[in-house]
């Protein structure tokens, strides 16, 4: 067997693959074996990786903003002449199916074509003449080393969600990506360097709890970006905000699609067969809840099940596969429990996905497509965020029942609302309590010039990610009041001053 590829950090413009004897095995989770290992950081490396980030600010700082966006401009062709070899890397490490892959690729350089327009960006305001010879403006400033923690669900366009905003804006940044998929963050590491960036503005530690603990604690850490699961954002938003650090945190979700009777029924189930089952489940804007009003639910429940028994599932590179394999043995057994449960609990197991396997691939992660009926707001199926192929079926009697179960919920990442009935879909965008919403979309993911972000316990922190948020959330507002003394000058003036 050969030797497996050790991925190292990179740090100050090269790869440190030297010191630290901690490693973790990356899988292939459609062979089921390793197909790299990584090195896991200690706080050395981590701290040397920030004070990398430390001497490259004042330089990439002073940088005009156009000077900085010449740069993404070169990185933007370099992403694009790079897709496939991105989407491999996610295909290998993640799962996924590589055009499912391709997709995040193109949805995370929509990220960096954002970022190319900083000059505009970051126009502060003016006014003339705020009182006699006093003008007054507003200008954003970058606020240093910034830091992003990122999951293993989306390993190229999560990352890229932060990096090219925060670098765009005059910060220099130190990513700390999954560690079940590490391998395209170098590729971003190799083609910014490419690109022209200095040595310093972009770095990757690699690691684990270690590496996270260690970022967060270091004072030189201005900020961190954090998505992925609940219990770990609450800590890091906890953490880092008691360490001063401005901190966005986006977490876990349990995204309800709501079917109303009058809706198109083949549209709704089309929706409904890839928000729930793309990449295995595993988004975070994945739907894992249906709620059927009225009598929609039998049709769409006989719909359902013929679909999903039929789901083509298989390595992600194969061609035709529609889903492949989860991310590892152990979320592979933890859904099958949580399926277990869901039987015991009492709910209708339609579609059983568990003891799933591929020929020639019968070591590998998978799951098939699973499908619940009768499922009940007490059940885990209901109330755990699953993270695999699993969809539940909620029956409700009206549209009021379906808005009170989603907005009890603890979540509130995504939700969509399938109608024909243009009062029905208004009235649920104003009451739902939830960050993004469709009507008639299942996955509204806001493109890269509006902002990303879900509420209650799927975000801690103000800013939502990437677009006007993502500018404000990576820079710092600063208020200027200028006079001249060849102004006319009212001499010294003790009481509070007005304008006069
Ligand atoms: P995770 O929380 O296990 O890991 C996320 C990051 O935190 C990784 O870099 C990991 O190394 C680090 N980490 C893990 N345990 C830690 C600990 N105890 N202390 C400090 N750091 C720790 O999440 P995951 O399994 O990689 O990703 C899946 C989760 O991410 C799901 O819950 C999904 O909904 C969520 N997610 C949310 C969004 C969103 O925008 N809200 C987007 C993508 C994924």
């Amino acid at each position: 067997m050969n030797q497996l590829e050790t991925i190292g950090h990179f740090i100050g413009g090269r790869v440190v693959d030297t010191a630290g004897d901690r490693y973790a095995d990356v899988f292939n989770p459609a062979l089921g074996e390793p197909c790299a290992r990584v090195k896991l950081a200690s706080v050395d490396e981590v701290d040397a990786a920030v004070l990398a980030a430390q001497a490259a600010f004042p330089a990439w700082s002073a940088t005009p903003p156009l000077g900085r966006a010449r740069i993404l401009f070169k990185y933007l062709q370099l992403c694009q002449q790079h897709i496939d070899e991105f989407a491999a890397m996610i295909t290998r490490e993640h799962g996924k199916t590589f055009s499912d892959a391709q997709g995040e690729v193109a949805r995370g350089i929509e990220v960096v074509e954002f970022a190319c327009g900083i000059p505009q960006l970051l126009k502060g305001e003016f006014t003339d003449q705020i009182a006699r010879g006093i003008d007054a403006w507003s200008m954003r400033q970058p606020l240093g080393v910034v830091a992003g923690i990122t999951p293993f669900n989306f390993p190229v366009m999560v990352p890229m969600w932060m990096f090219p905003v925060a670098i765009a804006c005059g910060n220099t940044f130190v990513l700390k990506p999954s560690e079940r998929d590490p391998s395209p963050s170098m590729l971003h590491a190799r083609l910014l360097k490419q690109a022209g960036l200095p040595d310093g503005v972009f770095n990757v530690v690699h690691g684990d709890k270690v590496a996270v603990d260690a970022l967060l604690d270091n004072a030189a850490v201005q900020a961190i970006s954090f998505v992925g699961s609940t219990p770990i954002a609450e800590y890091i938003y906890a953490r880092g905000s008691a360490n001063g650090k401005r901190v966005q945190a986006l977490g876990g979700a349990k995204n309800h699609m709501v079917v109303m009777p009058d809706a198109d029924m083949d549209m709704a189930v089309d929706a409904l067969i890839g928000a729930a089952y793309g990449s295995a489940g595993e988004r975070c804007m994945a739907i894992s809840v249906a709620v059927a009003v009225g009598d929609a639910a039998d049709k769409l429940v006989a719909t359902l099940a013929e679909r999903t028994s039929k789901l083509k599932i298989g390595d992600g590179m194969s061609e035709g596969a529609e889903m492949g394999p989860v991310v590892t043995q152990a979320a592979r057994q933890r859904i099958e429990r949580l399926i277990g449960e869901g039987v015991e609990q009492g709910a209708t197991l339609v579609v059983d996905g568990r003891n799933f396997s591929v020929a020639g691939r019968e070591n590998g992660f998978f799951v098939g497509g699973t499908l619940f009926d009768h499922v009940t707001p007490e059940m885990s199926i209901y109330q755990e965020e699953i993270f695999g192929p699993v969809l539940c079926v909620v029956r409700l009697p009206d549209v009021g029942s379906a808005v009170e179960l989603i907005n009890a919920n603890e979540y509130g990442n995504g939700v969509a609302v399938f109608t024909r009935d243009g009062g029905v879909a208004r009235e649920f965008v104003r009451q739902i309590q939830v960050g993004m919403v469709g009507v008639n979309v299942p996955l509204p993911v806001p493109m890269a010039f509006n902002s990303f972000g879900g509420w209650k316990r799927s975000m801690f922190g103000d800013h939502h990610a990437y677009g006007p948020e993502g500018v404000r959330f990576y820079t710092r507002h600063k208020a200027v009041m200028q006079r001249w003394p060849n102004t006319a000058s009212a001499g010294v003036e003790f009481a509070f001053p007005q304008m006069k």
